[in-house]
Formats: structure tokens, sequence, C-alpha cells
């Protein structure tokens, strides 16, 4: 009979054991659902915090308005980003830059600090695998119920109830997807277009490849996605050091671990402080047993620290035989004075100074830019020609755009050659509201005198009538004969 490929076993020398010796292990290992416990706790309840925090704004976002305009919306169709009043345009890219580069910088601060504080608390597969948690609990109830459902004969019940939940997380996962699309194309117009379907193909299709990404991640792939298709979970070793804060069971404390008799003298019979309850287990949304040591797959959640101090509580011994702690911590015995005293070290240090010079230098450069793009093309037919008075004309075409939710005049005059003249298409002023750019010709004329052949640094100098301090200087040249 022949084997799937996935069913033959591998032969493998153990590192402890010797070398012609093998063991037989097997490169698959099938899928189990897990059944994560609900647990209350002190870390639960940040977990909670996080998740209402992050979809408050998430959800909330795209709603809010400024100036009459969605205040957070990345307009692909426009190529324009508007964020809280600014507006940014493509030659802007630099500041998208800054603020990515920020936030890994970010990232690998409270990553050095904390271990996985945003896999465990803020990463949208974690927040939204949560969410669905919480759905399936309050439809299907708890571990045992769900167990038993799964594992029970087809029934009406069992019908019913898996119908509602799948309809609920359906309903939720569209309306991720919505939200999603709303940050890239106004959200009251895609709204509108929805509720009469008139919504265009191409809203449609990310609204529903969203929607069937939130479903299918949070609903069914669960853990799958943290362990074997997040590649942050892989390299974020790099960032971790022996003073790094992760959840550790305290073996030394907890083993011998095993189960006694209410009020016995454990220790004597050779007992550490884990009962063996496997409650650590039993609330792991990865499916890992904590006890076993750090692993890549532990998300850094909390849940087993909560599960085991109520175990703890219950059974009268201290709280934290699962903690924060770190391994130079557990290693040397230090206190929690100790290990935040060691917060700030080298690698910290290094890492926030980063930050902070990247966050000051965009500030600056916010602070600093002008609200105003202005885009300056020469006519490349003719490009120097002689004008009725004698002198030399260059023409150019100068577009103007509005960078903030203003309308504003601009005057336009030109620098750089002594006695230049220069002749406005429509006039001096030119008007630009916020909604779209003005594309405006202008002839520059020079004394050939002052304009032998070659190429003339010229600027050309755009100030807004209504705010003199909103001025910009864009370079050009002038060709000369
Ligand atoms: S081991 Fe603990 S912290 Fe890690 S994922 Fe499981 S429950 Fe969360
Ligand atoms: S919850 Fe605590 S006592 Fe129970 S098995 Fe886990 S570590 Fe041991």
């Amino acid at each position: 009979m022949s084997k799937k490929l996935a069913d033959i076993p591998v032969k493998v020398i153990p590192a402890d054991g010797p070398d012609d010796e093998y063991e037989e292990i097997q490169l698959y290992a099938k899928h189990k659902k897990l059944y994560p416990r609900w647990i209350n706790g002190f870390w639960n309840k940040w977990r909670i915090f996080f998740v209402f925090a992050t979809q408050l704004f998430f959800y909330g976002m795209p709603w809010a308005t400024i100036n009459g305009r969605q205040a957070l919306l990345f307009h692909l169709a426009e190529q324009k980003f508007y964020i809280l009043g600014l507006v940014f345009l493509p030659q802007d890219f630099i500041y998208l830059t800054a603020l990515l580069l920020m936030c890994a910088l970010g990232l690998f601060v409270w990553t050095a600090i904390g271990g996985r504080l945003w896999c465990g608390y803020s990463c949208p597969q974690t927040v939204y695998t949560e969410i669905f948690l919480w759905i399936e609990k309050w439809v299907e109830g708890d571990r045992p119920a769900r167990m038993k459902l799964d594992h029970g004969p087809l029934t009406a019940r069992k019908v019913r109830l898996k119908t509602i939940k799948h309809a609920i997380w359906i309903v939720f996962a569209l309306w991720t997807g919505f939200t999603f699309v709303g940050y890239f194309t106004p959200i009251r117009t895609l709204w509108a277009e929805t509720i009469t379907l008139t919504i265009g193909p191409w809203e449609a299709f990310w609204v529903l490849f969203y929607g069937f990404a939130t479903y299918g991640n949070a609903g069914w792939l669960r853990e799958q996605v943290c362990k074997y298709m997040c590649p942050y979970a892989r390299f974020q070793s790099a960032m971790f050091d022996a003073d790094t804060l992760v959840i550790s069971y305290d073996a030394e404390r907890g083993e011998q671990r095993g189960r006694r008799q209410k009020g016995c003298d454990y220790k004597a019979e050779g007992l550490g402080d884990c009962i063996d309850c496997t409650m650590c287990v039993q609330v792991c949304p990865v499916g890992i047993d904590i006890r076993d040591g750090l692993q890549y797959e532990c998300i850094g959640c909390a849940a087993c620290i909560d599960a085991c101090d109520e175990v703890m509580d219950k059974v009268g011994y201290p709280r934290g035989l699962i903690r924060y702690t770190s391994d130079n911590a557990l290693q040397h015995k230090y206190t929690e004075r100790d290990i935040i005293k060691r917060i700030t070290r080298p690698r910290v240090v290094m890492y926030s100074l980063v930050l902070l010079i990247a966050m000051g230098a965009t500030a600056t450069a916010l602070v600093l830019r002008q609200p105003i793009k202005v885009n300056v093309s020469r006519d490349r037919v003719a490009l120097v020609r002689e004008a009725d008075n004698g002198w030399l004309e260059n023409s150019y075409r100068l577009q103007i755009e509005n960078a903030d939710e203003a309308p504003h005049s601009y005057k336009v005059s030109v620098e750089g050659l002594p006695g230049v003249k220069w002749i406005m298409e429509g006039g001096e002023h030119v008007k630009v509201t916020p909604d779209a750019p003005v594309d405006v010709g202008i002839r520059v004329q020079a004394d050939p005198a002052n304009a032998g052949p070659g190429s003339h640094p010229i600027q050309f100098v755009i100030q807004a009538e209504d705010d003199p301090k909103l001025v910009t200087h864009e370079k050009s040249s002038f060709i000369g004969r």
C-alpha cells in the first residue's frame, strides 16, 4: 500500500544522544482545533482595553471630519493623503517613509523592553481573533461547551448555533473590510454607494477581499497565522536580549509539578508549586505549554499568567509562578527593581535615541513644511526666443497646488537675473482652491546683455497674498543666447 509523503517518518540523531543512534520523527502534524478557555484577570483587562481602544480608532476614525473632509483619508484616486487637516501629495512621500521608519523603531524599542507586547495586545491578528473568540464564546459557550458541541452529533441546535456564529462573523468581517476600504476612498460616498448597490467593482472587490481575509484569519486560521505565516515572530528574536521581558514559567519554583492533597506538606513530598492543573495550557490561544520554556509560538498574551494567578489564589500559594520576567532575572533572582533598572541598557537607549532623532527631524520638517506645492516645467519646443522688445524670452508652466484645506490667492515673481521681467497668463494673481491644482503659463524676459549663451539660474517666488509667510522658492533656469 502506498503511503502519503507526509506520513513517512524521518530519522534524526537526537542532540544529546550518541551519533549512531537514531530517533524517528514525523514531519507532518495534523492541525488540531484549539478551544481556548475564557479567563478573567489583570492582564485580560489590559487586552480588553487594547481591543476597544484600537477598534474604536479603526472603526471611528474614517467617519471623523476636519474642515468638512474625512480626517484620515489616503485618497488613492486623487493621489492625496488627507491627515488631520494636512494634505500630503506624492512629492511628500518622504513623510510616509519617516512614519514607517518611526513605527519600526518604536516596535524595536518596545520589543527590546517588553518582548512581544505588540503581538499580545495590539496586532490586528490577535485583536480580531480575540473578538471572534468572544463571539464564539457568546454563541456556543466556553471551552467545555464548545468542545462538546463540536464533538457531538449534528443536531438542529448545532446547526442553529453554528449558523448564528458564522453569520455574526461574516457581518463583522464585512464591516471590517468596508471600514478598511473607507480609509482609501471617501467612506460616506462608499456607504451611500453600498446601500444603493451602486458601489464600483474595485471597491466591492476590496471590501469582499478584506472581509474574507478577516473572516478566514480570525475565524479559521487564528493561531496558525502567528505560527506559520507571520514573519515578525521569526525575526523578533534579533531584538531580544537576556534582559527583555518575556512571559516565563518559574521552573525552579514550580517543579516537581504534580497533583497533591489539599493542605498537605507538598514540599516534604518533593513537589513544587505547580499543581499540574493545565489551566495555563487551556487558556493559551496558540495551544502551547509555557512550562516547556520560551517558544517562538508564544504571542505574549499573558492569558497563562492570569490563569495561573487564579489557581495560585485558590490553593493559597503566592502569585507569579508564571510572570513577566527576563532570562537574567530568573537566573540571577533579580528583584522587580533590578528588572526595571535594566530597562535603560545600551540597546534600549540606542533604539530610543534613534527613534527620538527620527521623531524630532520629522516634527521639524512638518513645522517648516510650506503647505503649497509648485511644479515648474519649461516649454521644451522653443527653449529661447526673441521677444518684440528685443529681449530674450523663455516660457514656463507653473502648476500650483494648495497642501492645506484653504483657498489662497498667490502672487508670482521671478528672481535671479538683473532687470528680469515676466508676463503671467491671465494676470498677476493666481487663485487656487483646496480641491484642484491650477496650471498657469509664464513668460520670462531678460536683457540679452545679462543672459549670454548657456543656462542661468533663476527662481520663481510664489507668495500667498493673504499670508505672506506662505511662500515658496522654486528653482529653474533661463536659457540665454
Ligand atoms: S504561552 Fe501564555 S503568553 Fe504565550 S501565547 Fe500562550 S497563553 Fe499567551
Ligand atoms: S496554571 Fe499554574 S499551576 Fe496550573 S499547570 Fe499551569 S503553571 Fe501549573
